[in-house]
């Protein structure tokens, strides 16, 4: 574990880690960790116009470019939107993402969030970390991944707009400062250009790229700096219990 230098974040769909957790993932790279960001879903329902298949190619090559900008390496577990199921193949292929990835530190989405295929992403990460390590647990498939050696960190990231289903806060337990990555998060939130267009073309603002000063400028004051991303570690039994992210990145306490 010592020497693992490996972080993957696993959310729902594609843009996801880009507005949520790409200041840490962007300050981490920096830092010389090897950043890998997964998609659970192909993203083949954000579109008015496109085919599912055809949306879904542009969706991964738009995460292939985003990820490009900070020299992560991306990849898609391969469910469909809305279509996230806590299941067996879904869980042994996301078994089969960390054994392959073999992170020490992993980010997803929080527990709670205003839609159901991002909480069952925190679930299918909480699991796949935990389980990685079991070697009777097979993903069947082919060649399968050695099973990991240690349980990662495991961080939940904010929720979309900071808040759960009944609009209460959903409050982090420490900030991490992006003021200095914000631009790099505008940059990689804009390689989806199938989504910002069309927010684009019914706003005539560009409300999708705003997003990432509209969520992180407020934790920012939160916190004294211009702009921040919230976490919350998962202490849970058998996964490490010091704070190695807010180590990293010098945690300011929520
Ligand atoms: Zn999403």
């Amino acid at each position: 574990m010592k020497d693992n230098k490996t972080v993957l974040a696993i959310m729902a769909h594609p843009d996801d880690i880009e507005f949520l957790c790409a200041g840490a993932l962007a300050r981490l790279a920096k830092l010389g960790y090897r950043i890998h960001m997964a998609h659970v879903a192909a993203g083949d329902c954000g579109t008015l116009e496109y085919s599912s298949d055809d949306i879904s190619r542009l969706r991964f090559a738009e995460a292939e470019r985003a990820a490009a900008v900070i020299g992560a390496t991306h990849h898609c577990v391969g469910a469909r939107d809305a279509l996230i199921m806590y299941d067996e193949p879904t869980l042994r292929a996301t078994v089969e993402l960390v054994r392959r990835v073999n992170p020490f530190l992993v980010i997803t989405h929080s527990p709670e969030c205003y839609m159901i295929d991002h909480e069952t992403s925190a679930k299918l990460a909480q699991t796949a970390t935990f389980i990685a390590g079991a070697p009777n647990f097979q993903t069947l498939l082919t060649p399968p991944a050695r099973p990991t050696k240690d349980v990662p960190y495991l961080y939940y990231a904010d929720a979309v707009e900071g808040k759960d289903r009944y609009g209460r806060p959903v409050e982090p337990s420490f900030y991490v400062d992006i003021t200095r990555e914000v631009k790099t998060k505008e940059r990689m939130v804009k390689c989806h250009a199938s989504q910002r267009h069309w927010l684009l073309k019914h706003h005539k603002v560009d409300e999708y790229t705003n997003n990432v000063r509209r969520w992180n400028g407020p934790n920012g004051q939160r916190c004294g700096v211009a702009f921040a991303e919230g976490y919350r570690q998962h202490l849970g039994h058998s996964y490490p219990q010091d704070n190695k992210l807010g180590e990293l990145l010098g945690a300011i306490p929520a």
